[in-house]
């Protein structure tokens, strides 16, 4: 019995994600940075910040769907008015995300399933408020995963609790290019064969604190080392969670060697050194594996 493992397309062990917050209009910089190196980023709005007219501060309607939705970024939700889940009744939480849901759906005319939480997010609790009673009712609104804070590590992990999906690190950590050059030096099909795990490198901000500190250079030292490798698949954070879904769903004998995909993507995966990949629909008979 051989470990199964992970592969993202085109049989890749890594991945690269960004995600920005609150849709200032430095996001307009922000973005032609991460198209200049073909990185894909998510950025995480709140409906109330977004009109027609620029207030001069946010993104526009026009801006978002011109520069994020048409560079294939993805949009996702921050809160209709930016408020931390961890501060409010479950009722003001959920008419805050409900809220923001609905209103970006109608403005860019989409599906958005994903979210990071804004201000102090699920870090602070007030009022005998839970994770688990904030988990539920994001389940309910059919929010799929949400971005926290805190926690920067070099681990590379996909979340295990995509409600509490754990960023590898914020852009102004100091440790962040010793933390890229350690992924970058990482050839997971050599490694210890328990750890042929895929690996994530998630990085996340604002784009004003590149505007307010004028360190753009930064922004572009990180794109440039982390952009442009064949091994990596450059997703927004809904694609990831989409395809490690797909994989998630494959359907196995009870001896591991027959797989069918019931998923309307084609899917990855290592086992014992060997790379497989099933399409839509199909069923594999994996030879050659114990
Ligand atoms: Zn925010």
């Amino acid at each position: 019995m051989n470990y199964r493992f992970l592969r993202f397309p085109e049989g890749k062990t890594k991945a690269v994600t960004f995600s920005y917050d609150d849709g200032p209009r430095f996001d307009l910089k922000l973005v032609q940075t991460f198209d200049k190196y073909n990185i894909k980023a998510t950025f995480n709005l709140n409906s109330q910040c977004i009109h027609e007219e620029s207030d001069g501060y946010h993104l526009t309607k026009d801006d978002v769907n011109k520069y994020i939705l048409g560079g294939g970024h993805e949009v996702a939700v921050h809160g209709a008015y930016h408020k931390a889940p961890g501060k409010l009744r479950p009722i003001d939480g959920i008419r805050e995300f409900l809220q923001c849901r609905l209103e970006l759906e109608e403005m860019f005319g989409r599906i958005i399933r994903g979210m990071a939480y804004p201000d102090s997010g699920i870090t602070v609790m007030y009022n005998g408020m839970k994770y688990e009673t904030i988990r539920q009712y994001l389940t309910d609104l059919d929010i799929v995963y949400s971005r926290t804070l805190g926690g920067d590590n070099d681990a590379f992990m996909l979340p295990n609790d995509w409600l509490a999906w754990m960023p590898t690190t914020h852009h102004d950590n100091p440790e962040i290019f010793d933390y890229i050059e350690k992924f970058l030096k990482l050839d997971v099909n050599s490694a210890y064969c328990a750890d042929h795990y895929p690996r994530l490198f998630y990085v996340w901000g604002h784009s004003f604190e590149f505007g307010w500190n004028n360190s753009w250079d930064r922004l572009d030292e990180i794109c440039s080392k982390l952009g442009g490798h064949n091994d990596i698949w450059y997703a927004t954070n809904i694609e990831i969670y989409d395809y490690v879904t797909a994989y998630n769903s494959l359907i196995f004998s009870a001896d591991g060697t027959r797989v069918y995909n019931p998923t309307l993507k084609t899917v990855w995966f290592e086992i014992d050194k060997k790379t497989f990949s099933i399409k839509s629909g199909e069923t594999l008979k994996l030879e050659n594996i114990d």
